[in-house]
């Protein structure tokens, strides 16, 4: 078998839905910098006392938590590294990776999106190591979303770097800003889905996705 042969990504966030973006060219150290300061005065706004022990830092870590975690997804250079073989075996079944942690945040109150996504594609001449599907979630994830969104962007993804729209994707969500304010529903979960190609098309690939995932009430998250 050849070797792993490094997927080009110049021209594949082109070709995927935009987070809405205003680019500044600021660094992550030029980031970090403003986030901690603004942070600070909500913090002060608040009535917090930024001379306690426990809320000294707090404004730092939010910073390099924002920058280096929990956002690193708004950058583009972050994509993880993306590698495709042969497929040698002609496989050509589905092939479907369920439960994949989903560590997201929502955009319109900053709270976070925690969930689940099932993935399938039908391989064509390429495959991709498994460990790379649940790369390419969390870097979708790892920004201010709208599940929607996430839904689309790792699929147009998926449909990129493998060559094919032989691609399903399915979140289910729990969102903290349902969960924890407003209506205050702990329970209930949000479903998303993309199909396309033969998963769109055929409703044997389509059952044999839609039900190797879990029910909804059946995962933890
Ligand atoms: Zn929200």
């Amino acid at each position: 078998m050849k070797d792993p042969t490094i997927v080009p990504l110049k021209d594949m966030f082109l070709k995927i839905t935009p987070t809405p973006m205003v680019q500044n060219d600021l660094t992550d150290i030029e980031k970090k910098h403003i986030i901690e300061e603004h942070f600070k005065i909500i913090m002060e706004t608040l009535g917090l006392d930024l001379n306690d022990d426990s809320l000294k830092d707090t404004p730092k870590r939010v910073a390099k938590m924002y920058v280096e975690e929990i956002f690193y997804g708004l950058d583009e250079k972050k994509f993880p590294k993306m590698t495709v073989v042969e497929n040698k075996f002609k496989y050509d079944h589905p092939l479907i990776e369920t439960n994949i942690v989903t560590n997201s945040c929502c955009e319109h109150h900053f709270v976070p999106i925690l969930g689940r996504t099932h993935i399938a594609y039908k391989p064509g001449v390429k495959v991709i190591g498994l460990s790379k599907l649940n790369r390419i979630v969390d870097y979708f994830a790892r920004r201010p979303q709208v599940q929607e969104r996430l839904t689309i962007q790792i699929h147009e993804a998926l449909c990129y770097i493998l060559h094919t729209e032989d691609v399903a994707v399915v979140i289910d969500g729990n969102h903290s800003c349902v969960k924890t304010r407003g209506i205050k529903d702990a329970t209930s979960m949000t479903r998303t889905s993309k199909l396309s190609g033969i998963f769109f098309q055929d409703s044997m690939f389509r059952q044999e996705f839609l039900t190797s995932i879990p029910r909804t009430n059946e995962i933890y998250i």
